[in-house]
């Protein structure tokens, strides 16, 4: 026994001297690696990357912890087993491909975080509308139907106008406005042949459709700790998002509504996290505001997408990757703020469907005063896949300035600047 205690003991002040080591789930074609790799760095974490490869693929290219994401089972016996020989402090998943995976790996490693039920409750949106709405955050009516439906029917059976939306996917795909029973049958077929490509049943995959809600929209970024929603940057999306298909774009922060409209957005958000049994580790928030008031529109169990998260800073030059880091490593963040200046991004949108063949007026476009950078991230000769079918973006501008209006106005004159050769390609379009 004495013995026993004092093995434990060593190996106690051993793991004092260690870094802390956090375990980072991620999907190959993430664009969030960068960001929270050079984040752990500088953090002095020790850092293990969960991929999700094949084991076939990650032996051959010696990747340590290849995992399938879509065997949850069989992923958290890997970590557990990993664990065993390295000890892991915190378990996250760097986009929204392993959030149930991470609450799970969690869940067995004695780690705090989400439950699983809540990470799949952010990720599936029949069961995050039935929560909200049960929890009492305001919402959009919502319905599910399914692939097997007959549209005809369903397009009596609902408001116009409508949105329909697949429960699984995100980035926008696959949702889309139908103003008349007309336009609902084709955004049904649409959306069909859509979730059949993406490998779905037809006969049993579900979907929504909600009411559209009118006004404004804004992406709330927070941070959970015990329940409690700290605001950390609250974006206004200042073009118009009115359909059919709902491409994001410009994104700048701090948002320029009023300060109590800013406050119920924030407690819209906190209700909805509650609803869902969000307690823990970063949320990303999107909203609409009419006169009405907030309306959710979803919370997911992660930070924002894309490269969007480069704009923000804390404190004294802490990212928003550095204070997730943090916070899951036990660390107390509730005094950060945001740095006082403002900052937007642009998701730069796929104009047309058809091969990229060239991209013009980038040096120009950086030179535009307030912006702090521009990534084209589509591939030349590459194709370039529209929404609602389409999946990326070409790429990412970014500025930062004294004000949210003039940071906006760099953006968009950035923009103009650009110029995106695409050679068009005849459809070839999948038969349902
Ligand atoms: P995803 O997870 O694919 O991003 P969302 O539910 O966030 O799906 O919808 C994408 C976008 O579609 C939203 O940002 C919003 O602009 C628009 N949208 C979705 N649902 C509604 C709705 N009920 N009313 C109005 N706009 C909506
Ligand atoms: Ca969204």
């Amino acid at each position: 026994m004495k013995v026993h205690m004092r093995m434990n003991t060593i190996l106690t002040i051993d793991r004092q001297n260690e870094p802390k080591r956090v375990l980072l789930l991620m999907s190959p074609a993430t664009y969030r690696a960068g960001a929270f790799l050079s984040a752990a760095k500088k953090l002095n974490l020790a850092v293990v990357v969960g991929i999700d490869l094949p084991e076939t693929l990650s032996e051959y290219w010696h990747v340590p912890l290849g995992l399938d994401f879509a065997d949850a089972q069989a992923s958290i016996r890997t970590i557990v087993e990993y664990a065993r020989e390295h000890p892991i402090d915190a378990v996250l998943s760097v986009d929204d491909s392993a959030t149930e995976l991470a609450a799970l790996a969690s869940d067995a490693l004695g780690l705090a975080h989400n439950s699983p039920q809540a990470a799949e409750a952010a990720r599936d949106k029949l069961l995050m509308r039935t929560l909200m709405s049960q929890g009492g955050a305001p919402c959009p009516i919502f319905r599910p139907f399914y692939l097997r439906d007959d549209p005809a029917w369903i397009s009596g059976q609902v408001e116009y106008p409508c949105v329909l939306k697949p429960l699984r996917l995100s980035g926008s795909r696959g949702v889309i406005r139908a103003d008349n029973p007309h336009e609902f049958v084709a955004a049904f077929q649409r959306l069909k042949r859509l979730l059949i490509s993406e490998g779905n049943s037809a006969f049993e995959t579900a979907f929504l459709v909600e009411d559209f809600i009118p006004g404004f929209e804004v992406a709330l970024e927070g941070l959970l700790t015990h329940g409690q929603l700290k605001a950390l940057a609250l974006f206004d999306k200042p073009d118009p998002l009115d359909g059919p298909f709902f491409e994001e774009t410009i994104y700048i922060t701090p948002s320029r509504l009023p300060v109590e409209t800013q406050e119920a957005i924030a407690r819209c958000v906190s209700i909805a996290a509650a609803s869902l049994d969000l307690h823990e580790g970063p949320v990303h928030a999107e909203l609409r505001v009419n006169e009405r008031g907030p309306w959710m529109l979803e919370i997911a169990g992660r930070s924002i997408g894309g490269l969007c998260s480069t704009v923000l800073e804390f404190g004294s030059g802490m990212c928003l990757e550095e204070l997730i880091l943090r916070h899951a490593t036990g660390e107390e963040i509730a005094a950060v703020e945001r740095a006082n200046n403002a900052a937007g991004v642009m998701m730069i949108p796929i104009p047309s469907a058809g091969i990229l063949k060239g991209v013009h007026g980038v040096e120009e476009a950086r030179q535009v005063p307030l912006v702090t950078g521009i990534e084209i991230t589509a591939k030349l000769n590459y194709q370039l896949v529209p929404l609602p079918e389409g999946a990326s973006y070409l790429g990412f501008i970014f500025a930062r300035g004294e004000t949210p209006a003039e940071v906006e106005a760099a953006i968009r004159e950035a923009h103009q600047l650009l110029r995106f050769e695409i050679k068009r390609e005849i459809p070839v379009l999948r038969a349902v």
